[in-house]
């Protein structure tokens, strides 16, 4: 492969490629400006991958159109037949290809260099150069790899989220990443034994690094391997000097990072004790196990209870959570809040920001339904608007709501904000029974509140079935 490396034009093509990704995240940031984003992210990687295939003689036309049909229609097809509540495992998937393709461009790289443009003319010093950045690259690939398979497999549920606590496992973790921080640094030596020692290393850090992180803190993980495959891309863009890898990889690996920060943030978790694991043991967290369920009085609503009560009041507040996800209830949630608004009620969205199973699922489904993104509101901004709402109306949330977070420290989840819905003068808690728990596995004082109503039942059938009630 020649690389045609001070090509003005191809440097110019990266470059817009770059500006599009960023086009692109800037877009994304906002469901409203998503679509475009998506669009600006479609247009960078198109301009990236011709140029690249333009002006570098990797492989004959016929078999790079083989290789873009073949991941096209396992892409479609697994697009078409995922579930939304299965996406957080189909991104860590993902996401271990990401770290695999970096370990192959690695190996195919350190075993002919040439073939891939790093050995140029009077280049051994190139090479030797190159080295270290292959060697990360590799390093991060591989950790990315193998943590991402350990993610799947307990988001899926193939293992259990429960975290498995080796003993010394700080120790050996720390020992392992330093061994690899020191192969990198001497990998200038060009001896094969270094290479795989790194490879084979990082694949077993990775699923170590994994393997006492207990399912709560899941989406963080998922974030942060998202970061480490951009940092493994963006090594591998200097390995093949390649502008474009590099500020994807680069653009990849710090919103994954910054995303990461902000999930911590949203669970009240230090980013270190993420990483060091261990939390959610107790817990079952994942909906595995749990704690023993008090045998306490409820109150038990139905739906003609909410549509009266909810047509008389306000202010009305609506959370939803994984449920609404399960049941696809968005739909019929959006008719609900239409007919609501008929009535002179003024309705509004509280989103928090870990609700469901990915970072910003309910704002997909809620935008899926239509809902106008003026209605729906961050657990910051709205929080306070509990204590004048005259009803807090839960469909399929849990945890997002459960106040032990403020309260016990016991709790798996202490020290996560959530939403003050016990403020509400009248609660509906859509669930479809008491013994079912949210992802944290806890019990959740609201059911037991004398404002609360349990609305037992499939969320989208209940709701349909207020809103018959609503326009009897
Ligand atoms: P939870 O998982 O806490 O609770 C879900 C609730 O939905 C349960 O009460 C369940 O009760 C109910 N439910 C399930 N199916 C239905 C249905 N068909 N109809 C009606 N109700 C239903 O959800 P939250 O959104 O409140 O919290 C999210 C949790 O997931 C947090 O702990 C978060 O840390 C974690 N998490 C978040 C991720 C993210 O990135 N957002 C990723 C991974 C985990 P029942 O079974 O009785 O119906």
């Amino acid at each position: 492969m020649e690389v045609h490396a001070v090509n003005p034009w191809v440097a110019l093509a990266y470059l817009i490629a770059g500006v599009c990704f960023i086009l692109a995240l800037r877009g994304l940031s906002s469901p409203a400006t998503s679509r475009k984003g998506n669009r600006y992210g479609m247009v960078g990687m198109a301009i990236a991958v011709v140029t690249t295939l333009a002006t570098h003689d990797i492989a004959s036309l016929p078999e790079i159109l083989a290789a873009i049909a073949i991941g096209a229609v396992i892409g479609l097809t697994t697009a078409r037949k995922i579930q939304m509540t299965q996406m957080p495992q189909l991104v860590a998937a993902f996401h271990s290809l990401v770290g695999l393709a970096a370990v192959l461009v690695g190996v195919a790289a350190y075993l002919n260099p040439d073939a891939f443009g790093i050995l140029e003319p009077g280049g051994l010093d190139i090479l030797k150069g190159s080295r270290i950045e292959m060697g990360l690259g590799v390093a991060i690939g591989a950790i990315t790899f193998s943590g991402s398979v350990i993610a799947f497999a307990k988001l899926n549920g193939t293992m259990s989220g429960a975290p498995i606590l080796l003993p010394a496992r700080h120790a050996i973790n720390l020992a392992a990443l330093a061994a690899i921080l020191v192969l990198v640094s001497l990998f200038h030596w060009d001896t094969p034994a270094l290479f795989w020692a790194i490879v084979a290393l990082s694949f077993a850090i990775g699923f170590l690094l994994i393997i006492p992180i207990g399912g709560a803190d899941m989406p963080v993980v998922v974030s942060m391997l998202n970061s480490y495959s951009g940092w493994a891309a963006a090594a591998m863009g200097f390995t093949l000097h390649n502008t474009a890898m590099i500020i994807t990889g680069a653009l990849v690996g710090s919103s994954g990072a910054i995303l990461s920060y902000i999930m911590c943030r949203a669970m009240n978790r230090s980013f270190f004790s993420v990483i060091a694991g261990g939390f959610g043991a107790d817990a079952g967290a994942g909906g595995a196990g749990g704690t023993a369920r008090e045998q306490r009085p409820w109150k038990r609503g139905s739906a003609e209870d909410a549509a009266f009560l909810m047509k008389e009041a306000e202010n009305v507040i609506v959370i939803p959570g994984y449920g609404m996800a399960v049941a696809q209830a968005q739909h019929a949630l959006r008719e609900m809040t239409d007919l609501l608004k008929e009535h002179g009620v003024n309705v509004k969205f509280a989103i928090h920001p870990v609700a469901g199973r990915m970072p910003g699922h309910m704002n997909v489904l809620l935008a899926e339904a239509s809902v106008p993104y003026d209605d729906v509101f961050e657990l910051e901004d709205i929080n306070s608007e509990f204590a004048q709402a005259d009803v807090a109306f839960i469909i399929g949330a849990n945890d997002v709501v459960n106040p032990s977070a403020k309260t016990e420290k016991s709790s798996p989840i202490y020290g996560m904000p959530v939403f003050d819905v016990e403020k509400a003068k009248t609660i509906f808690f859509i669930k479809r029974s008491m013994g079912g728990q949210g992802y944290a596995g806890v019990d959740n004082e609201v059911f037991y509140m004398d404002q609360t109503m349990m609305l037992l039942a499939d969320a989208k059938k209940m709701v349909e079935e207020i809103n018959k009630a609503l326009t009897d």
